[in-house]
C-alpha cells in the first residue's frame, strides 16, 4: 500500500489474511462485483449466499477505500432531516426509505452476530447542535422519527445535560441514539471478505478494472484477464468516475482526515465522552470522535475541498481536536490518515442500472451501516427484485457542474463558501 493516507490506527490493529490472487486469464460467472468495499463485499455476499456464481475484482486489497478508514460511527438514517426528506420526495415515499434506511442497522449487527466479526461493536451515537437554530431542527427531527416511524431510540438531549453524555462545553443540546454506535472498519470488511468466500465468492484482489462493457454478457476487464458476467455490480464510491465517467459525473471525491491519540486509560477516555458514544457535530466542516476499543481518541475535524492532501495531515487535524478537548495537549498523536468521502449533490446515495451493470455509490459520509443494506438491495437487483432498490433508485440526482475540468474548481468554491457558515 505505497498511499501517503494509509497509516491508520486500523491498519495497525488488524491481521490481515494472507492477500487474494490477482485475475488471470478468463473467467465466467453469474455476478462480478467491482470493488471489494463494503458495498461490494456484501453485494457479493448477498449473491453467493442466493445461488449465484460471483466474482468480486478489487484494485488493491479489501477495505482498501473509505471502508478500512472511516470514523467507524454507525448513525442510523440518511442525510436529510425527515421533513427534509417529505418535503423532496413527498411523504409516502419518504417514510418507506427512511424506514428501508434505519433498517441498515440491524442488516449490520446481523451480519455482525451471524458471520462472529470481531470488530468491536459499540452502542450509541450522539449528534450535538453547533448553533441553537441546529438543536429547534433536531427537535423536529427527533419527532419525526418518534412519532411517524415509532422509532423510539432517539432522545432530544438539552443544552444543560449535554455534560452527562460529553464533556465538551458550547455545544446546544443535541439528539441521542442508543441503537447508534461505532465500530472498527476495517475489521468489519475483513470480517465480511471472509464471509463472502466462505460463501463461495471468488475473491481478487489487485487486480484492477480497466473497462466494463455492458453486453449479454457484459465484459470485465483487467490487465492480466477478464469476466464475462450476466450482471456487474459497480461498488467504487469515491472512484466511480475513473471506471464509468457517466455514473461518476454525479459524485465526487472529498478527502477527509483521522487521527488517533495514544491510548489514554480507561479512566481518562471515560472522562471526555463518559456515555461511549460515538459523537458527530452538526457543524458544515464537522467534527467527528468517539473513543476505540483501546481508549485512544479516534478524531476528524476540518476538511479540505482540494484534492491535495495536507503535508502533515496530524498537525492539520490536531488543532481541531484541541479546539474541543484542550485536556489533551499532552496527547501523543499515534496514527493520522485519510480517505476519499464519495459525495453526491444532494448527499443521498445514488442507485442505479445501465442496462447489465448496475451502482450504489455516493454515500455521502454515511455509509457505515447504508452500505451493507445496499449490497443487499442491489443483490436483489440483480434477481429482479426492485421494490427496495427502487425506493433508492427513484431519488432524483443532478450532475456536478463543470464538466471534467472544472468540477473540481468549481466545488472548492461552493464548498469554501458553505463551510464559512460555520463562522457566522
Ligand atoms: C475518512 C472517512 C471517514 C468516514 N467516516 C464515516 C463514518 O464515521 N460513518 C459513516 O457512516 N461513513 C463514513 N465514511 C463514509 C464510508 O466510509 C463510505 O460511505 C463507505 O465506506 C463506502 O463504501 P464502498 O464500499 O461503497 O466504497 P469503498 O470502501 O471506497 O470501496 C470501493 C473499493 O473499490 C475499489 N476500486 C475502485 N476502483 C476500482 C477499479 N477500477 N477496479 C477494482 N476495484 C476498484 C477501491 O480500491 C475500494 O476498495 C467515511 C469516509 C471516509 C473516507
Amino acid at each position: 500500500m505505497a498511499d501517503p493516507l494509509a497509516n491508520s490506527y486500523y491498519a495497525a490493529s488488524v491481521d490481515r489474511p494472507a492477500p487474494h490472487p490477482a485475475l488471470e486469464g478468463q473467467l465466467s460467472a453469474d455476478v462480478c462485483v467491482v470493488g471489494g468495499g463494503f458495498t461490494g463485499l456484501s453485494a457479493a455476499l448477498a449473491c453467493a449466499e442466493a445461488g449465484l456464481d460471483t466474482v468480486l475484482l478489487e484494485a488493491e486489497v479489501a477495505g482498501f477505500g473509505a471502508s478500512g478508514r472511516n470514523g467507524g460511527q454507525l448513525i442510523p438514517g440518511l442525510n436529510k432531516s425527515g421533513p427534509e426528506l417529505v418535503a423532496m420526495l413527498g411523504k409516502a415515499h419518504a417514510e418507506a426509505l427512511y424506514r428501508l434506511a434505519l433498517s441498515a442497522r440491524e442488516r449490520v449487527h446481523d451480519r455482525i452476530a451471524r458471520h462472529a466479526i470481531d470488530c468491536d461493536l459499540r452502542a450509541g451515537h450522539f449528534h450535538v447542535a453547533a448553533k441553537p437554530a441546529h438543536f429547534a431542527a433536531f427537535a423536529e427531527e427527533c419527532a419525526f422519527v418518534n412519532r411517524l416511524l415509532g422509532y423510539e431510540d432517539a432522545v432530544l438531549v438539552p443544552p444543560a445535560e449535554v455534560s452527562r453524555y460529553l464533556a465538551v462545553d458550547g455545544y446546544h443540546g443535541g439528539i441521542y441514539v442508543q441503537s447508534g454506535g461505532h465500530f472498527h472498519p476495517l475489521k468489519y470488511a475483513l470480517g465480511l471478505a471472509r464471509a463472502a468466500e466462505a460463501a463461495g465468492v471468488r475473491l481478487f484482489e489487485h487486480s484492477r478494472v480497466t473497462s466494463v462493457a455492458d453486453g449479454v454478457p457484459a465484459t470485465v476487464r483487467t490487465a492480466t484477464g477478464k469476466v464475462r458476467a450476466g450482471r456487474v455490480i459497480l461498488a467504487c464510491d469515491a472512484m466511480m468516475a475513473d471506471l464509468s465517467p457517466d455514473a461518476g459525473r454525479f459524485t465526487m471525491p472529498v478527502l477527509n482526515y483521522n487521527i488517533a491519540t495514544e491510548p489514554l486509560g480507561e479512566e481518562r477516555a471515560r472522562a471526555l465522552i463518559p456515555s461511549g458514544a460515538a459523537v458527530s457535530d452538526s457543524r458544515f466542516v464537522l467534527n467527528y470522535f468517539r473513543i476505540s476499543a483501546d481508549n485512544r481518541l479516534i478524531f476528524a475535524g476540518g476538511e479540505k475541498y482540494t484534492p491535495k492532501p495536507p503535508a502533515d495531515i496530524a498537525g492539520f487535524v490536531r488543532p481541531h481536536m484541541l479546539r474541543l478537548f484542550p485536556q489533551l495537549a499532552d496527547a501523543r498523536i499515534d496514527y493520522a490518515w485519510g480517505g476519499a468521502v464519495g459525495i453526491t449533490r444532494n448527499r443521498l446515495p445514488q442507485f442505479g442500472q445501465r442496462g447489465n451493470l448496475l451502482f450504489a455509490h455516493g454515500f455521502s459520509g454515511l455509509g457505515a451501516l447504508l452500505t451493507t443494506l445496499a449490497g443487499d438491495l442491489l443483490a436483489e437487483a440483480v434477481q429482479g427484485k426492485r421494490d427496495r432498490f427502487d425506493l433508492f433508485a427513484r431519488i432524483p440526482h443532478r450532475p456536478f457542474p463543470g464538466g471534467k475540468l472544472l468540477r473540481t474548481p468549481l466545488y472548492v468554491l461552493g464548498m469554501a463558501y458553505a463551510a464559512a457558515s460555520d463562522r457566522l
